[in-house]
């Protein structure tokens, strides 16, 4: 069977409704995908004074409806599906704050999770960004210990959690000066804080974030 008919065919038997009007169409319609488009704050988060994040931006805020059922239908409900809506909203981004010498990397996952997932959204995310911006990628940086999720914890047990997992183990490639770190949601901060520790450790010089929507 063709592809076509492999689609045509799922699309007959699932069919798929945008998360936002609820109208038979993609995961997000057109009319819709214009509308959230339109809400892009690009907002830079105040971070607090002393930090080894130099900078952070959001594309979206999250209170926003339609984005928030988005990720968390692409992160709980593992739809991989999912990226291409993702690619559309990044690459309608204006992202011309960035500028050209970093290397685009993921907030990574545990091994186990990425297994039981099957997928790192962050790095889906971080392949769209990088593919934007015509920037390299790099997956050095890696979770060494199995953490409780993040989103069940309050706010200080979130940084106990996350103590010392991150280590930056280079493989091929030189140690980065500039790093731009991708996410899918800045909450408290805490994982991208501790990224960027593990980062400054090795010899990064600037590290930035960037995340599709901030809590
Ligand atoms: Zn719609």
């Amino acid at each position: 069977m063709s592809g076509n008919v492999v689609g045509w065919l799922k699309d007959l038997l699932f069919p798929k409704f945008c998360v936002s009007c609820k109208q038979e169409s993609d995961w997000l319609c057109e009319t819709c995908l214009q509308a959230i488009l339109n809400l892009k704050d690009y907002s830079s988060i105040d971070n607090q004074a002393v930090s080894n994040l130099d900078k952070i931006t959001a594309l979206f805020d999250y209170g926003e409806n339609t984005v928030s059922k988005l990720i968390q239908m692409f992160k709980y409900n593992y739809l991989i599906e999912l990226e291409d809506v993702f690619r559309k909203m990044i690459f309608a981004s204006r992202l011309d704050f960035i500028i050209k010498d970093f290397v685009v990397m993921p907030v990574p996952l545990h091994p186990r999770r990425e297994r039981e997932r099957g997928f790192n959204q962050s790095e889906i995310l971080a392949n769209l960004f990088a593919e934007k911006l015509g920037l390299e990628i790099n997956k050095d940086l890696h979770r060494a210990v199995y953490t409780k999720q993040q989103a069940k914890l309050s706010g200080v047990a979130r940084r106990d959690n996350l103590k010392d997992v991150f280590v930056f183990r280079q493989i091929d490639k030189i140690v980065p000066e500039k790093v731009l770190l991708i996410d899918d949601v800045y909450t408290t901060g805490a994982t991208m804080e501790e990224c960027a520790k593990a980062l400054k450790s090795v010899g990064v010089k600037v590290v930035w974030g960037l995340v599709m929507a901030r809590g």
